[in-house]
């Protein structure tokens, strides 16, 4: 269990957890820290995701691949209630994080997203400075606090330590974000979601912007966080998806294909379609 995970049962246990569901329920769904249930979505009148059912597994890293325009974006942001933002999205089914359906009205839009933080393909730091990018989140989420300047002071350098950047960036923590290397900005969009101790990491082709070091320096500060945080990533990469995650999930045309474990998925397929998927023959 990961220690978001054991603060997340405890908050269960103190009855902080969704109304209706029992203290057991909760604790029994806790080695998948996401249950998806009948999900669907429509864009309008055309149905992006159709019927997709999945758990994925705390703490671990878990790729999501597919052809371009198959619902991998839509399903991620549908983890985070993204696709809200897009006008005549229609959302039906469950999904649960830590036993919590988050389609529940009673969830804060807010909460939500500091518990599950996403980042995408391209970086898109504030155009502000390094350190104001990493407070930033812890500002806005405690306007009434005020917070002293040495908590947010460790806060930078431990989460600017966990992506691999302290010792790059320590003595530049007032240069503007937008004017770091890309790999630096596309890190540094990854640090400002720590300081909000999130639960579960989106990354919608986090690397798609980035050279080969630039890849490899994501891929490394993933399983640098793989255990601490359940990440799921969205790569049309499939030498990425063997390299960083433990499992696997094929989509085509809105619907979940197979979901196993990576090794499992790219050597033994149980699926047609995914063999001819990963052996090239389309997409
Ligand atoms: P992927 O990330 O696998 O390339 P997407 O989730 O972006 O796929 O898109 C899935 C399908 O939904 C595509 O047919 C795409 O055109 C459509 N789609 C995505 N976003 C929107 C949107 N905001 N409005 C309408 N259709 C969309
Ligand atoms: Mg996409």
């Amino acid at each position: 269990m990961t220690d978001a995970n054991r603060d997340h049962a405890a908050a269960v246990t103190r009855g902080e957890g969704r109304a209706g569901a029992t203290a057991a329920e909760q604790a029994a769904a806790c080695d998948y820290s996401i249950e998806i249930r009948n999900l669907s979505l429509w864009y309008g009148a055309f149905q992006a995701l159709l019927n997709v059912n999945m758990r994925i597994r705390d703490g671990l890293i878990t790729g999501l691949i597919g052809p371009s325009g198959c619902g991998k974006t839509t399903l991620l942001r549908a983890l985070n209630r993204i696709n809200e933002r897009y006008g005549n999205v229609t959302t039906v089914g469950q999904v649960k994080i830590f036993g919590r359906d988050i389609y529940d009205p009673a969830v804060s839009l807010p909460e939500l997203r500091k518990s599950v933080g996403m980042v995408f393909q391209r970086p898109n730091p504030l155009p502000i400075s390094v350190y104001e990018n990493v407070v930033f989140g812890m500002r806005m989420h405690n306007r009434r606090s005020k917070l002293s300047g040495a908590f947010l002071d460790e806060a930078v350098e431990q989460a600017l330590r966990d992506v691999f950047l302290w010792e790059d960036l320590k003595d530049r923590l007032r240069t503007r974000a937008t004017d770091l290397q890309l790999e630096q900005q596309q890190k540094l969009c990854i640090a400002r979601l720590l300081p909000l101790k999130p639960h579960v990491i989106l990354m919608d082709e986090p690397c798609s912007a980035l050279d080969i070091d630039g890849t490899k320096a994501i891929e490394d500060l993933m399983l640098g966080l793989r255990g601490r945080y359940t990440i799921v990533i969205v790569t049309h990469n499939m030498a990425q998806a063997r390299r960083v995650s433990d499992d696997c999930i094929f989509m085509l045309l809105g619907e979940i294909i197979e979901h196993s474990a990576t090794k499992e998925l790219f050597l033994n397929p149980r699926n047609s379609k995914t063999a001819d998927y990963i052996e090239g023959r389309y997409g």
